[in-house]
């Protein structure tokens, strides 16, 4: 082949080997051939480009000891011209590249998710969720900065102190941030704190919880909430060996004072809880004869002897008011009705005494009237005696009359008092329909239903937590009415309450509904919780099977449930229930639907 000088010649000859000799048309392979027709020495192309290498490799990360080590083997692969050391140190980058792009992002999600199920103080889920958003939007299409952003968002809401049952917290800038929940500037390092920055993130959370969370329990030891707060700004200030330990054998006093002042507190509130329990025996026992009032008082007793908590107290207090509300239009009533009596008594003896003297005195007179007529030989005497018979009888006339007047107007009073005790009756009938509790079955009526679900419902908003409605009716009751009795019917109603309270969860709220329905609020329940809940129930109620007379009556009931949903009221969640319980009938009875 004569040699060829022309490039593009070249160019074409090189393309058609390429075809000829069938060699993938790769850049490489072109060069190889281009040289070969142009004569040109290979060793040329191939001369090793360190200083290229080097700038590459000086821009890799040396952060952590596996990426060091490879910086090193690249060093020496350069150092010895070593092509397979550089190739096998790539090979080797790429698996880090790979790995360090697959471990953060699963412990990231892990991360976020625990934090996003957290309840943190002033973070509710709307607010991260806005805070997610904002990520996202500002991290879309670059995979490293929605990392980087996303873990400082999980790392500020890891630093909110966490929520406790009643608690809320001021936000505290220093922990919380300007903005709660947002993402950190773009310069600000978020990747696993120094131990530096620990410590002072360490600082910051300590002193926080000294100046806000200590003190806000010290309201009544200004002493000690002084102390906490001086001790606070040591925490931030103190630098010097000489000052943290100083600074920590403050703090050791101070926790012995919190310890011992703890310990008091306990005992006040034993203290307290027994003077209650006292007391409530005390009016157990001065209630004995009503019924009613005495089964709410073992109500409350059960409830004082069990572990506290917000909602047992709460509920304690409104059966507590139920009690003495009921009391005092008793008592207000009694008294009048006695007064009453007292009055009508008093006078209806007055009255006979009178009339007794009176009469007696009449008859005295007419005896000795009439010994007189019997003596009597004139006639002007006996005028003189009949004169005074008449008298006498007109005397005793008008005294009946009197007497009568009296006694009419006795009667009028008695029946005012007896309409007026009549109206107190009524009153109370009224009053019974104003307190909480159903008197049969002992849980909320409609009213303490009202109250509870108002409570549980902001509550539930305020946490971002879910809560469903239940309404259940017992199957074919009316036949267990007429076949047993209305007293059997309420027995019935008495046990499947029973069975309600001491089944469900002491968090979930009882109320009867109307006849025989009933109302379970479950906060903090999923719909399909909820379900399982109800279905225990009902296993439960077959299990404890309702006695009458010593025969076994099967009770079963049909239920709805359904979760509480944004925009939801009241009559609009018991509805879907009531409607869920009515498919549930209509489907065959014992069974519970969702709604
Ligand atoms: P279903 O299975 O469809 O619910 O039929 P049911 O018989 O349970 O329902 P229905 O509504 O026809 O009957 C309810 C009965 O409950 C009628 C009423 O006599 C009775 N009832 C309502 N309140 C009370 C109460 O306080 N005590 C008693 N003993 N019975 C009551
Ligand atoms: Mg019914
Ligand atoms: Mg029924």
């Amino acid at each position: 082949m004569p040699k060829l000088s022309n490039p593009s010649e070249i160019a074409r000859e090189a393309l058609r080997l390429l075809a000829v000799r069938r060699m993938s048309p790769s850049p490489e392979n072109y060069r190889q051939l281009y040289n070969e027709i142009a004569g040109i020495a290979e060793d040329v192309g191939n001369a090793f480009p360190e200083r290229e290498l080097k700038g590459l490799l000086d821009s890799l990360p040396k952060e952590n000891a596996a990426q060091q080590k490879l910086a090193k083997r690249f060093e020496q692969a350069l150092k010895g011209k070593n092509w397979g050391g550089i190739s096998e140190g790539f090979a080797e980058l790429a698996q880090q590249l790979g790995k360090a792009q697959e471990l953060p992002w699963s412990e990231l999600i892990g991360n976020f998710l625990r934090q996003w199920e957290n309840k943190q103080a002033g973070l509710t889920i709307a607010r991260k969720r806005e805070a997610l958003e904002r990520v996202l939007a500002s991290g879309s299409g670059n995979g490293d900065l929605l990392f980087t952003r996303l873990q400082g968002l999980v790392k500020s809401w890891s630093l909110n102190a966490p929520v406790g049952d009643e608690m809320t917290l001021v936000e505290h800038p220093a922990i919380a941030g300007p903005e709660s929940g947002a993402p950190p500037a773009d310069n600000v390092s978020v990747t696993t704190p120094t131990a530096n920055d620990l410590s002072n993130e360490l600082r910051d959370t300590f002193a926080y919880t000294l100046e806000t969370l200590v003190t806000s329990q010290l309201a009544d030891q200004p002493d000690i909430a002084a102390d906490a707060r001086a001790l606070a700004h040591k925490v931030r200030t103190a630098t010097s060996a000489a000052a943290i330990d100083a600074l920590l054998a403050n703090v050791k006093r101070l926790a012995f004072r919190l310890e011992l002042l703890t310990e008091d507190r306990a005992e006040l509130r034993a203290g307290l809880l027994n003077l209650l329990q006292l007391l409530i025996e005390n009016v157990g026992e001065l209630v004995v004869e009503d019924r009613w009032l005495a089964g709410q008082i073992d109500i409350v007793r059960d409830i004082v002897s069990a572990p506290l908590n917000v909602r047992s107290l709460g509920d304690a207090e409104s059966r507590l008011k139920d009690v003495i509300f009921k009391q005092s239009q008793l008592k207000h009533s009694l008294n009048e009705a006695k007064e009453n009596l007292k009055q009508m008594l008093a006078g209806f003896v007055d009255h006979l005494a009178e009339f007794a003297d009176s009469t007696s005195d009449y008859h005295d007179k007419i005896e000795i009237c009439a010994k007189r007529i019997s003596k009597t030989e004139d006639i002007t005497q006996l005028e003189e005696v009949l004169a005074e018979v008449i008298r006498e009888t007109s005397i005793i006339q008008l005294n009946a009359q009197r007497s009568r007047d009296d006694l009419r107007t006795a009667k009028k009073r008695v029946e005012e008092a007896e309409k007026r005790i009549g109206e107190l009756q009524m009153e109370l009938d009224k009053a019974s329909t104003l307190v909480r509790h159903d008197q049969l079955t002992g849980t909320l009526n409609r009213r303490g239903l009202e109250e509870a679900f108002d409570k549980e419902t902001a509550r539930a908003q305020r946490r971002q937590s879910t809560l469903c409605v239940a309404m259940l009716d017992i199957d074919n009751f009316k036949k267990l009415n007429d076949s047993l009795g209305h007293d059997a019917g309420d027995a019935a109603l008495i046990h499947l309450a029973t069975v309600i309270r001491e089944t469900m969860r002491p968090q979930d709220t009882v109320a009867r509904f109307g006849g025989e329905e009933f109302i379970i609020v479950l906060p903090d329940t999923t719909s399909e919780d909820a379900r399982t809940a109800l279905v225990r129930l009902q296993r439960e109620l077959t299990r404890r099977i309702f006695l009458h007379n010593n025969n076994r009556q099967l009770i079963t009931f049909s239920a709805g449930v359904t979760d509480f949903r944004p925009g939801d009221t009241q009559v609009s969640v018991t509805k879907r229930a009531d409607d869920a319980m009515y498919a549930a009938k209509q489907a065959g009875k014992n069974r519970v639907l969702i709604g």
